[in-house]
């Protein structure tokens, strides 16, 4: 396994040896994928380029609206004890903090984690149930896209080559919204989920479902959101809850895999979902 490193210390630096290595470089943050894609020669690159050094891609505080900004070289471990994260949403620092083990979490990074597209991590279907926004940076200049479109398939995004993830922007969340993340792990408490669930939920004043968000991981190529058992909720009272839950089983494509069979995990997504709408309603 031979490749020269480079640790470029400002993101402009990155961007121009990306430019100059081209399909040869490839990029490394807390390298929890990359070590072990290059140790199965799954991933023979001729350059590194380290993010570790460049500062501005740190950092996790509120924005000005009451949103959250999390630098993509922030870890999972920084994202779980941040006070700033707890306040935003204790669902999101739940979720960072069922990764793997404090070991992995103390390594691995947000944008790491989002890049690398695992349809089983923790991370993405919470941040997508807070709808967030993903920053990316090329040499060609900025762009912002939704969470949802940038996971595209197994280990696939939609980011171009010479595209860097910068930060993840979380909007303010309305009053009255309640938030859970819940992650099923029937093996060890280190596990991948077998099913996880993340979901969003707000109340109208007259007590009926005015908003919800629902989205799931380990069950499809990428996080899924359960848009028809949403529509199914909004507008309703709670009790509706039950009936709308059924209609998770059709949204997802889960696979046979050593964590149980299709149909396992297809009534595992129900049952999930329904203890996830259970702990936003109570
Ligand atoms: C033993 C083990 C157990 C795990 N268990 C879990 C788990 O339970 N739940 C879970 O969610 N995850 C789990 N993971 C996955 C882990 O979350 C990811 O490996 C990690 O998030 C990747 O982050 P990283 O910083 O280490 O990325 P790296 O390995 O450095 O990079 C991963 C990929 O992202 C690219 N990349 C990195 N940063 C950027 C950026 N800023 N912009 C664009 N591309 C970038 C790299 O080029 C590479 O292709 C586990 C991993 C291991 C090794």
């Amino acid at each position: 396994m031979t490749f020269d490193y480079h640790e470029p210390r400002t993101l402009a630096e990155a961007l121009a040896l990306l430019d100059r290595y081209g399909e040869d470089a490839h990029l490394m943050a807390g390298g929890t994928a990359t070590v072990l894609l290059m140790r199965q020669g799954l991933l023979r690159p001729g350059h590194v380029i380290a993010l570790r050094a460049i500062d501005e891609l740190g950092g996790i505080a509120h924005t000005p609206d009451g949103g959250l900004r999390i630098g993509a070289m922030a870890t999972h471990r920084a994202v779980e004890r941040s006070a700033d994260a707890f306040a935003y949403s204790p669902a999101l620092t739940d979720a960072f903090g069922s990764v793997a083990t404090v070991r992995i979490r103390n390594q691995a990074t947000v944008g790491g984690n989002l890049a690398h597209a695992d349809p089983a991590q923790d991370p993405p279907p919470m941040l997508s149930a807070l709808n967030a926004t993903v920053s990316v940076r090329s040499s060609r200049g900025g762009r912002s896209l939704p969470i949802e479109e940038l996971a595209v398939d197994h280990f696939t995004t939609s980011l171009a080559h010479g595209e860097i993830i910068t930060e993840v922007i979380l909007p303010p969340i309305e009053p009255g919204t309640r938030e859970t993340y819940l992650k099923f792990l029937p093996r060890t408490a280190d596990d991948y989920a077998t099913v996880s669930v993340a979901a969003t939920l707000r109340f109208a004043p007259g007590g009926t479902i005015a908003e919800t968000r629902i989205v799931l991981g380990a069950v499809g190529p990428t996080p899924i959101r359960a848009r028809r058992v949403e529509d199914a909720l909004r507008g309703q009272p709670v009790s509706r809850a039950r009936d709308a839950v059924d209609l998770v089983r059709d949204e997802i494509d889960p696979i046979d895999d050593l964590r149980g069979s299709a149909a396992y995990k297809r009534e595992m997504a129900r049952i999930w979902t329904g203890r996830a709408l259970a702990q936003v309603t109570r």
